[in-house]
């Protein structure tokens, strides 16, 4: 079946946004991005981006100079403050060719930007979108004053959108009371510049390095370290604590990071993140659609935000190849994607008891169990399923199709 090319408006360049926007232009679809700011900039720490983001990136084009900026990770792994391996998951072990890529936020945003740009994406910058409202037919939006019509309108404002409620569907954000200082330091020899790894201390403190790839100022190598704090100790962290003390418990926790915690001089160094739960029934109603951070923003423990958002994009393109009314092109999107979104936001959030929460318990508990999860078979490829971000619900993965092509797409 053919179906009619669409006049399209996006809302927000980030990770969705940019790759929907390459998509659906190249299926020819017109297509106009509002970025609120008027020079994107290439800011964030380390993503990590996982087989299912990356197979999205190849099917666009864009994996060859994705891989040459960023760090091959081989594993994901986590120790306790004994140093015993509590977390182990080879990439290698799901599939002998898989693994994921650490990267610079900004050198991902600054790929998929300049590439939108090149192809010809109608990119409006420094125009914060305001208010939506409905027409007889399509949607309009104002920004800045000034309206636009569209056929359709994507959502992709990132997890604090201020554009979702214009959704008519239920729906929650609220703020996680755990959060994470971060830096991106330069790398040093010890840190092994393959594997994500953490170092956990019951369930206070939860201690990250990620090989970064090439940092897009300086063009060296870098790391992104983070260290978890809850977000009500905050002021506390930037007013009281004496950053040697602070830099000392932390080399004497993990070896590691001594080398890494000496580059930092100052308290403002480290930058505050903080994240969002977002829980939607569901993600679209009329002819807005709602994807990534936006409909589903979560805390950052299974490293899945830029992997679903780039899932997300290139399923709703799918959708609306397949379907001429984009009502059910939306709709459709919603359903498809319903399962494997609930099934990582709910293991984000329980996961994230076991690794930053005031249950002191749940971390021996984790220290034990996930050892022994790791050796069945099963519960371990489900964790490595889910690592992948190929888990399609709490039983299986996404559609069999799906999980075929993506595991291999990467297999070259
Ligand atoms: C500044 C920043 C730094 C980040 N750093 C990290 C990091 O270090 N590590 C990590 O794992 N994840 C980070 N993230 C989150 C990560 O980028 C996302 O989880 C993932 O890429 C999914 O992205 P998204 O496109 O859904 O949302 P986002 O990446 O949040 O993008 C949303 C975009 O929408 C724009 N926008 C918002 N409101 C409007 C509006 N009303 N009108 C027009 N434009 C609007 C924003 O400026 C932004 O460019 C960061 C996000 C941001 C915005």
């Amino acid at each position: 079946m053919s179906v009619s090319r669409k006049n399209i408006a996006i809302i927000g360049s980030g990770t969705a946004g940019l790759a929907s926007a390459i998509q659906l232009h190249n299926n020819r679809h017109q297509v106009t991005l509002f970025e609120r700011f008027e020079e994107p900039q290439a800011i964030g720490a380390g993503i990590l981006l996982q087989p299912s983001g990356l197979y999205v990136l190849k099917s666009i084009g864009l994996l060859d100079q994705i891989r040459s900026v960023g760090s091959q990770i081989d594993a994901v792994r986590g120790f306790n403050q004994y140093g015993k391996t509590v977390m182990d998951l080879w990439y290698r072990d799901f599939k002998r060719y898989l693994y994921g890529v650490g990267i610079h936020r900004g050198q991902l945003f600054q790929i998929l930007f300049n590439h939108a740009k090149e192809i010809g994406v109608n990119i409006v910058l420094g125009v914060e979108v305001e208010e939506l409202s409905q027409l007889s037919k399509g949607h309009e939006l104002i920004a800045n004053g000034q309206k636009y019509s569209f056929d359709a309108i994507i959502l992709s404002d990132g997890a604090r959108s201020k554009t979702r409620r214009f959704l008519r569907v239920k729906q929650q954000a609220f703020e996680y009371p755990w959060g994470a200082l971060w830096k991106i330091v330069e790398k040093r020899p010890e840190v092994n510049m393959h594997e994500l790894q953490h170092c956990f201390y019951k369930t206070k403190k939860l201690v990250g390095v990620l090989p970064t790839g090439i940092h897009p100022q300086s063009g060296e190598q870098c790391v992104s370290f983070y260290d978890g704090i809850e977000m009500n100790q905050l002021d506390k962290w930037y007013s009281q604590t004496d950053l040697t003390n602070w830099q000392n418990s932390l080399a004497k926790l993990w070896p590691v990071t001594k080398n890494l915690v000496t580059q930092i001089n100052s308290h403002e160094d480290m930058i505050a993140a903080s994240y969002v739960n977002v829980s939607m029934k569901r993600w679209n109603d009329r002819n807005l659609v709602c994807i990534g951070d936006a409909a589903h923003g979560t805390n950052p423990q299974l490293g899945q935000g830029a992997n679903l958002a780039l899932f997300d994009s290139w399923e709703l393109v799918h959708q609306l190849e397949l379907h001429d009314s984009i009502e059910t092109a939306f709709d459709e999107y919603s359903k498809i994607r319903m399962s494997s979104l609930k099934y990582y936001q709910y293991t984000s959030r329980f996961l994230t008891l076991f690794f930053q929460s005031n249950y002191s318990l749940l971390g021996t508990l984790r220290d034990t169990g996930l050892p022994m999860a790791q050796n069945v078979k099963f519960t371990y490829r489900e964790l490595l399923a889910t690592i992948c971000g190929v888990k399609g619900g709490w039983i299986g993965r996404l559609p069999a199709d799906k999980t075929r092509e993506v595991l291999r797409g990467l297999k070259d």
